[in-house]
């Protein structure tokens, strides 16, 4: 069978491909013989980009700027036959590119993982059943089912194919969607011109189809240029970029600097040796060459920290922005109701019912509202053309009853079971023929089926009131006669219906003759209306918690949704949707509401002005979605915006973070999107909000922390040059200060918890700088207090007659000991960690115990005397270092609570 998987299979009749797969078109494959397949084949799953082995990321690691420059000063002073010194460049080198190697590894890792999370599902025929299956489990010989939304799991041959159209972008760069056509085609028809293929990766953008996979895994079209997926190149982000600008940028400066105090020290006749050794500490020391890997990875945990809150992340610079989000436009049904549909009214015939019961259980029934004679002809076609016109299932498992499809068609094949109309039988009398499925832009869908005793046909609708009265000339009377349709009535009742926050859908029929087919352009013409059926779906618990807690902090929400606008409007005020404004004084209904009939009545610039005021959008169409985002981009928001269908892609990919579901979304929804939820939940937006906040927080005290230190070396050395006085730290030293207080330090502050009140806060401004005026001045304030008492203890030792060594290791450990107190003071910007709790954050208190066993190791090691020119200290000297660290803990949180108390 190998040999079939190179074959011209669009060059084939379908059914010929299933035949030489071994398939039968009508039932697939049966349990045994895709249990072989697998084990021959193997999943269907691509192996991804071999080129970035271990080796090349590793090997990456040394293409850094000062790596460069460690690897020039190392050769330098090795030249300069100052081995130690050159062995522990070379070793810090070393060290460097292995950290960063894990560092990098483990950042990718997360995102593989996640990504691995969202693996793709496919609707396949087994053993004549069509079932749900994880994509990797296709075979070669699988019958694959299609339909909007989907992404092809495999390479197919299509056996049959309705409307469908497949964007191929991906495999071909061709940008419009492809019709799709069954047809043998010559053998040399080029790939983008296959119509009877459909090829893994590609996304079915409408209609449906079936196809017999002929290929899988690494024999797909897409899997043989399997480039496509790189997540490293995913690890840059739009701060990351700017901080690697912001770093190269500093480091020519730098450099600059460095080589005019060589040529300074050389000029006034110092010896060369030194000032090169000045200069390189000068580099080493003031650039902060770990800063972009250091934000990718506390980025990174935002991400798993989000992973944890069922917010999937699936491009990092989301993580980014999320924090920044001022908008959020939400779906209604399923995101912020329970998508737990329960019929409850249903009207046709002119009359009113009521249906008792609650969710999917099959007990309850169907009673006239007014008390009046039992329901007649009219309410059964209503509610049979609610259980033809229809794809779910309800599955009863141990006691429970679930829906396997749309909850909305649910909902009518258990109002119809509680009138009596049996599923099975029903379908058995009228079989279906053709059929066309919702879609959201349609707002309705179609059945075809043969008549019960060979008369004609018979097409059901179903879908959106307005819709639906579009198409009928005539009504159902309660005994079932055909007559005269009073449209007035029937707004009036669905008003009633919505007003109380019920889902409204309208049912409708038409008999056709002979073999008459069902089409687009003309399925919705002469049809008898049958009736209304309202359904409720309640908002769901932490919907309302949500948005209350968005609202407060100062982020809009947005509901938009297909639904009408009444019931929208009611569960909106249920929702709180509209915050204090619109607190039900109109009539109960007071939140503004723009339907998708106004929103295509105003041109962009009426758009901009009016929708950010609106809270509820209603009838609005995926294509509206799009405008709107755009709109309120327009007004300067950072927009979240939520979509489930394959015309949502451009809506999402349009917004600043793109939310997929991950339960009820299609494929291409979330392909298109920067987050997906895995519960659909509203409330999870909020959540990954308020992590996003978290984490820029960090971020931003991460920055906060680490530039002073760069600088404070930067101008140690300086000031060494400048007063012509020894060097009070040696390049190697500082390398030994950098790679630790990085690690052991800086790094906790990615673990500091969030601080309370950070959703009480309107989002920052997406103009504002990264770092404000306040902390800058803070960030100089610790700067100057690294210069002053590094320096000023140095040249006291040396003053007191300690010899260089000492003085040398007191200046060093002036330094980490200002750095570890003020990583205390890093970790708010207002609080003073005493009022933080010290606790809080046992990552800090842990790095802080490390960072002090390290430095008395390099204290009093003799190796690291010998390696770091370091020399033991007396009680004195330590007491020293240690006031140090004190008064510059105290100068920070004086600025915090007098001079900048509201950074
Ligand atoms: P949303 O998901 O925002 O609630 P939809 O686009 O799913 O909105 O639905 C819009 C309207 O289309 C609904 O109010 C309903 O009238 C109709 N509708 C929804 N689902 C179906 C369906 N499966 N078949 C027919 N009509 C539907
Ligand atoms: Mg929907």
């Amino acid at each position: 069978m190998e040999t079939l998987l190179n074959k011209q299979w669009h060059h084939l009749e379908g059914r010929e491909a299933a035949r030489l797969l071994g398939t039968d078109p009508a039932r697939g494959l049966d349990a045994f013989e895709v249990e072989r397949r697998l084990k021959r084949f193997g999943e269907n799953s691509i192996s991804g980009k071999k080129g970035t082995s271990a080796l090349m990321r590793f090997l990456s690691q040394f293409h850094q700027p000062l790596v460069y420059i460690l690897i020039a000063a190392g050769a330098v002073t090795a030249f300069l036959g100052e081995w130690i010194d050159a062995g522990v460049i070379f070793g810090v080198v070393l060290v460097n590119a292995v950290v960063g190697h894990f560092q990098e590894s483990k950042a990718v890792r997360a995102l593989d993982s996640l990504s691995a999370n969202l693996s793709a599902d496919a609707r396949v025929l087994r053993a004549g059943k069509a079932v749900r299956i994880p994509a990797r489990e296709v075979v070669p010989g699988d019958v694959v089912l299609l339909r909007s939304g989907d992404k092809v799991p495999a390479d197919l041959r299509l056996l049959s194919e309705k409307e469908l159209r497949i964007d191929e972008s991906m495999l071909t760069g061709e940008s419009l969607p492809v019709d799709k056509d069954g047809a043998p085609l010559p053998p040399d028809t080029v790939l983008a011109e296959r119509l009877g293929m459909a090829y893994a990766g590609t996304l079915v953008s409408s209609g449906q189809g079936a196809g017999v996979a002929v290929a899988t895994g690494d024999h797909t079209e897409i899997g043989r240029i399997s480039g496509l997926i790189d997540a490293a190149d995913e690890l840059q982000t739009p701060l990351t970029r700017k901080i690697a600008r912001f770093s190269r940028v500093l480091l020519i400066a730098i450099l600059g600097l460095a080589a005019v105090s060589f040529v300074l020290g050389v000029l006034r006749d110092k010896p060369a040796t030194e000032m090169f050794m000045a200069a390189v500490a000068l580099a080493v020391g003031a650039i902060p060459e770990g800063l972009p890997a250091a934000v990718t990875i506390i980025l990174a945990l935002g991400v798993s920290r989000m992973a944890g809150r069922k917010a999937i992340i699936r491009k990092l610079p989301a993580v980014e922005t999320l924090g920044g989000t001022t908008v959020i436009c939400s779906d209604k049904t399923g995101t912020l109701t329970e998508n737990q549909m329960t019929v409850q009214e249903i009207y046709c015939g002119g009359r009113a019912y009521a249906v008792s019961g609650q969710g999917y259980a099959p007990e309850g029934e169907v009673v006239p509202a007014d008390g009046g004679d039992g329901p007649g002809e009219a309410l059964a076609e209503c509610l049979r053309a609610g259980l033809l016109c229809n794809d779910a299932a309800i599955a009863a498992r141990d006691g429970r009853h679930r829906v396997e499809g749309d909850p909305t068609e649910g909902a009518l094949l258990v109002s119809a079971g509680k009138y009596g109309l049996d599923r099975d039988r029903e379908r058995d009398a009228f079989p279906r023929v053709d059929e066309l499925p919702f879609e959201s832009e349609w707002q309705y869908m179609a059945t075809l089926h043969d008549a019960p005793g060979g008369e004609g046909r018979v097409v059901y609708l179903k879908g959106a009131v307005e819709r639906v009265l579009d198409c009928c000339g005539e009504a159902l009377s309660p005994s079932g006669a055909v007559g005269a349709l009073d449209a007035e009535a029937v707004i009036r009742a669905q008003r009633a219906m919505a007003e109380q926050g019920l889902r409204v859908l309208a049912f409708a029929r038409k008999s056709l003759p002979g073999d008459g087919r069902l089409e687009r352009s003309d399925s919705c013409m002469g049809m008898v209306f049958l009736g209304l059926q309202g359904m409720i779906d309640p908002p769901r618990k932490e919907a309302g918690a949500a948005i209350a807690a968005c609202l407060h902090a100062g982020i809009k929400v947005k509901m938009i949704t297909g639904d009408h606008a009444l019931t929208a409007q009611a569960i909106g005020l249920r929702l709180g949707l509209g915050g204090a404004d619109c607190d039900g004084a109109d009539g109960g209904l007071g939140c503004p509401v723009m339907t998708g009939r106004e929103i295509a009545e105003l041109d962009d610039a009426e758009l901009i002005e009016r929708a950010p005021g609106i809270p509820v959008f209603a009838r609005v169409s995926p294509e509206q979605k799009l405008r709107l985002v755009t709109a309120l981009q327009k007004n300067g928001e950072i927009c979240a915006m939520t979509g489930d269908g394959v015309n949502d892609a451009p809506a999402l990919k349009q917004a600043d973070i793109g939310v997929a579901m991950g339960v009820s979304g299609t494929e291409v929804a979330r392909e298109a999107a920067d987050m997906v939820l895995t519960d659909d939940n509203f409330a999870t937006i909020e959540a990954a909000v308020e992590e996003g906040r978290g984490v820029f927080a960090n971020l931003v005290k991460f920055i906060a922390w680490t530039l002073p230190t760069n600088a404070g070396e930067g101008l140690v050395i300086l000031a060494a040059v400048l007063f012509g006085a020894a060097l009070p730290i040696l390049p190697v030293q500082i390398l030994w200060i950098n790679m630790t207080t990085a690690g052991c330090l800086g790094m906790t502050l990615a673990f500091e918890p969030m601080e309370p009140g950070i959703m009480d806060r309107p989002p920052r401004r997406p103009d504002r700088p990264l770092l404000g005026r306040s902390i800058l001045r803070r960030m100089a304030v610790v700067s100057l207090l690294l210069l002053v008492c590094a320096f000023g203890m140095f040249q006291w030792e040396l003053a007191g007659g300690a010899s260089m060594e000492a003085a040398r290791t007191v200046a060093v450990n002036v330094f980490v000991t200002i750095e570890a107190f003020y990583l205390l003071n890093a970790r708010s910007f207002t609080r003073s960690p005493l009022a933080l709790g010290l606790g809080t954050n046992k990552w800090v208190l842990g790095g802080v115990g490390v960072m002090l066993l390290l430095q008395l190791f390099y204290t009093y090691v003799p190796v690291m005397h010998r390696l770091f020119a370091s020399a033991p200290l007396g009680p004195w000297q330590w007491a020293r270092v240690v006031g140090c660290g004190l008064a510059a803990y105290a100068v920070v949180e004086f600025d915090k609570k007098y001079a900048s108390p509201d950074i």
